[in-house]
């Protein structure tokens, strides 16, 4: 954290949003403001700079057309990249997570070039991966199962420098037998949209980086509900 409170950047909201994705802003928001931490959080639309100040960079999905420009004004704009060297953290969506990696699949399934944060090359899969997604979380990373929805057509192959974030349990995710990829403070997932609402343990993660030091614990009830409806209804 580089000042008092936590800076927050919701990249291309009129790009990258088709989900709900602000979703994850408002959990990181609410959950920090639970400890007393105070947030900032600035929207930065395609046409704008990415500040390089960030501490919590978010990416959504999107279709694959408002991906392809997102990708390419990240990597005219260069922002992004430089807070990741800074040592930010970044949380990206689907069609965020795709354009983290070197190459992802167009509309027509063409190689179109990302933006090379992360060592992860996705392509068109032969079907569209769509329902539920619950993943065992890689044991570094000491949070519980993640669990959401997945609505994609691509699939991402991961290369030596990254690490799955989840062996998948139930759904697609890469399409390799794990979902989503992560290095250091870059997180990238197939689930979609709001995803940190069901995994308050990976919206805690990305906080405790943000600041440094680990949270305090919160009441969790509701969540914890929230959380046992949907792993129950989908593991049974
Ligand atoms: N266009 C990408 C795909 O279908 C990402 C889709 C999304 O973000 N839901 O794989």
């Amino acid at each position: 954290m580089r000042s008092d409170r936590i800076k927050i950047v919701w990249i291309y909201p009129d790009l990258l949003s088709t989900y709900g994705d602000q979703g994850n802003c408002i959990v990181l928001e609410r959950r920090a403001a639970l400890r007393g931490i105070p947030t900032q959080t600035v929207n930065v639309r395609s046409d704008e700079a990415v500040p390089v100040d960030g501490d919590i960079y978010l990416l959504g999905g999107g279709e694959d057309r408002p991906q392809i420009l997102a990708a390419q004004r990240l990597r005219a704009d260069g922002g992004l990249a430089r807070a990741a060297q800074y040592g930010s953290v970044i949380f990206a969506v689907c069609a965020g997570y795709q354009l983290l990696g070197t190459e992802f699949g167009g509309e027509e399934g063409q190689p179109v070039e990302g933006i090379g944060l992360l060592d992860i090359r996705s392509g068109r899969g032969e079907r569209r991966a769509v329902g539920e997604i619950v993943g065992e979380v890689d044991s570094a990373l000491g949070i519980p199962k993640i669990t959401g929805f997945e609505n994609h057509q691509g699939v991402t192959h991961l290369g030596p420098s990254v690490r799955p974030l989840a062996k998948t349990v139930v759904g697609v995710g890469n399409g390799d037998g794990y979902e989503g990829a992560y290095r250091d403070h870059t997180v990238g997932t197939y689930m979609h949209g709001p995803a940190l609402v069901r995994n308050p343990a990976l919206a805690d993660l990305l906080l405790w980086w943000a600041v440094g030091q680990e949270l305090q614990p919160i009441d969790d009830s509701w969540a914890g509900r929230l959380r046992e409806e949907r792993l129950n209804s989908v593991l049974t």
